[in-house]
């Protein structure tokens, strides 16, 4: 078997044609606000990036790059003032943040409304009770390409290998909520294959290139690969593509599978929160 490779460039492509066209019709923008804190090198990439896409479909856009001694209280300063900005309808901010920094108190200082990324406690206890308001962007990126490629979820062996609140567990929840049966594993998972082998589903999101190969996958299953590692300077996922290749039915490339679709449906999510703002 050689399997399908499942482009996320083209239906990112797609999907920001759609936006671009529903915003160009809207006579006050969506606007988004990103904040970077510090000097991570790919968060700088992301942002930078998100910023373009912006610009490419007509959404406004202000970037706030801070430095790394950025003190917590001078960073709730900045939320506060993005809260209550009526240009400003989402509100993103990259993490991970610098250590002397709560992400915990930064992202329960958002206003609800435009949380875009999802990530504060009440739109995670909404996710997690079968309520998508907000959903994380790479999660919600991921479910997209299984539904673009027609690929069911409902009763399948799903397999998310990767725990974080930022990609592994809400993809799990979005699975669940899709009626997978889900397994969740993780860097304590003992015999990581035998639980590979049994997913018609699997979605990797670790950051350790070549975690999985061929021989952990299932005939015929769907591998998504979130992972994003550099190698050379080269960018590689988490999966050996090669062997994997010959193994499954449908796959995502790293680059060109699940990035850019998180970068879309972060512009689909600040069109969302716009829609919502505004009662439209
Ligand atoms: P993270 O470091 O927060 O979490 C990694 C997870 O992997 C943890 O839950 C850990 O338990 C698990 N893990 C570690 N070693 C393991 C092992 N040997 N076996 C099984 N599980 C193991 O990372 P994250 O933020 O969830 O990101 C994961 C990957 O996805 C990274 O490569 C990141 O760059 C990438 N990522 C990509 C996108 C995108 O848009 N494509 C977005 C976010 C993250």
């Amino acid at each position: 078997m050689t399997a399908t490779i499942i482009d996320g460039k083209k239906a990112a492509e797609r999907i920001k044609a759609r936006i671009k066209a529903e915003v160009a019709m809207l006579k006050a923008k969506p606007g988004l606000a990103a904040v970077l804190v510090g000097e991570n090198p790919a968060s700088k990439v992301y942002v930078d990036i998100k910023r373009k896409t912006c610009d490419e479909v007509g959404v406004y856009s202000e970037l706030y790059k801070l430095p790394e001694e950025t003190t917590e209280k001078e960073l709730l300063h900045l939320i506060d003032k993005l809260n209550k900005s009526e240009r400003i309808h989402a509100i993103l901010v990259q993490l991970p943040l610098p250590k002397h920094i709560s992400e915990e108190n930064v992202l329960k200082e958002i206003a609800i409304d435009k949380d875009v990324d999802g990530f504060s406690m009440i739109n995670v206890g909404r996710l997690a009770s079968g309520e998508e308001t907000a959903v994380p962007c790479t999660p919600k990126g991921v479910i997209r390409l299984l539904e673009e490629n027609g690929i069911e979820v409902a009763g399948k062996n799903a397999v998310v290998i990767g725990r974080s609140n930022i990609v592994g567990k809400p993809v799990a929840m979005l699975l669940l909520n899709r009626n997978a049966t889900v397994t969740v594993c993780h860097s304590k998972t003992r015999q990581l294959g035998e639980y590979t082998k049994g997913a018609d589903i699997l979605v990797v999101a670790v950051g350790k290139p070549k975690l999985v190969n061929g021989d952990m996958i299932k005939e015929g299953a769907t591998v998504i690969d979130v992972g994003i590692n550099r190698i050379d300077g080269k960018l590689v996922g988490d999966v050996d593509f090669e062997s994997a290749m010959k193994k499954a039915a449908y796959l995502t490339p790293v680059p060109g599978g699940v990035g850019p679709m998180t970068v879309a449906m972060l512009i689909e999510n600040t069109l969302e929160r716009y829609k919502e703002i505004m009662g439209k």
